[in-house]
């Protein structure tokens, strides 16, 4: 059964106490769940969001399987290492225009096998956000593609859809098992918030799972999680909650000072490396409300570590500590 196959694998992370002062002084217990240390190739979240779609593109018969991101992309970048693994071709559909030299993440990909298709932002905007015509936008696709792409299988933007947070549900079922109940609040970065929700729904319903968001508009975030969240769980009182206003101005490639400031002392005193989307700004977000008491002393906190760390080669001349 894939699901124990996927079980057995979550039961793996490691869980390590973090020395922390800044948030350990304010009397709260950190752990930190190192899914980012699991596998090499489909680091952190992403491992557990494409599982359900691998097994779903493979029952469906498909030879490719396609999906939408930007330059950086921690989704497109597992999801070459995936198809590799699983003998499936992948196609990339990357925001913007082809740039004179890939980034470190697309030159991966594309040595992984997958194929990049490049989409001027106003036709990728429309697209990435028109999945329910597949139909279409797969034909279109095939129009595009100079090799045979056979039967395409098609994931949202971010691995954004109920079999990526089926696989993300698998988290809150291992940590419980893990950790035997005894602690209180999961902690999560949230971009399409797919993780928070599946995993709050895999955690028991006195467990709050926690998500920050690193978008600085959240859009219909809250109204995603919800939905995703109701097509895994019919808890009546959600065990979720968003926490926004820590996304260090978004998804931008330069950081402001004190993030800057913060990753550095972070990254030198717990000896964790944080990759400059998600994880940094989560941590970032938890230093902030242990400053101002949202946790009682004693409070025992999980921090799931989603990996990302091959962002951290676009940030090089930022990072040289
Ligand atoms: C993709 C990603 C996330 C966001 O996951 P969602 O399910 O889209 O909210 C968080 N952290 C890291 C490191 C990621 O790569």
């Amino acid at each position: 059964m894939p699901e124990a196959e996927l079980y057995a694998y979550a039961l793996r992370a490691a869980l390590e106490p973090l020395a922390w002062p800044l948030v350990n002084q304010h009397g709260i217990e950190v752990i930190v769940r190192r899914d980012d240390r699991l596998d090499q190739e489909l680091s952190g979240n992403k491992f557990y969001k494409l599982f359900f779609n691998i097994q779903a593109a493979k029952a469906a018969g498909a030879t490719t399987i396609a999906s939408y991101g930007g330059a950086w992309s921690n989704h497109l970048h597992a999801l070459a290492a995936a198809g590799k693994r699983h003998g499936l071709k992948t196609l990339g559909i990357i925001r913007g225009e082809r740039p004179e030299k890939l980034s470190p993440t697309l030159v991966d990909a594309s040595a992984q096998g997958m194929t990049l298709i490049f989409q001027p932002r106003s036709r990728y905007l429309q697209e990435a956000g028109q999945l329910e015509d597949k139909a279409a936008v797969i034909s279109a696709l095939h129009a595009q593609s100079d090799s045979e792409l056979g039967k395409v299988f098609l994931i949202p933007e971010g691995g954004a859809n109920v079999e990526g947070a089926h696989g993300a549900q698998v988290i809150g079922y291992a940590l419980e098992q893990q950790l035997h109940g005894d602690y209180q609040q999961v902690c999560v970065p949230c971009g399409t918030g797919t993780t928070l929700a599946g995993m709050a729904a895999g955690l028991p319903g006195n467990k709050i799972a926690l998500g920050f968001s690193v978008l600085k508009g959240a859009g219909n975030l809250g109204a995603n999680i919800a939905a995703t969240y109701r097509a895994l769980s019919d808890r009546p009182a959600p065990n979720w909650r968003l926490v926004s206003g820590y996304h260090g101005g978004g998804y931008a490639r330069k950081l402001p000072d004190y993030l800057r400031g913060f990753w550095r002392e972070f990254e030198l005193q717990t000896g964790v490396q944080l990759d400059p989307v998600y994880t940094l700004k989560m941590f970032w977000g938890i230093a902030q409300l242990a400053h101002q008491n949202y946790w009682q002393r004693g409070t025992r906190l999980v921090v799931v570590h989603t990996g990302g760390l091959q962002g951290r080669r676009g940030f090089k001349q930022q990072i040289d500590w």
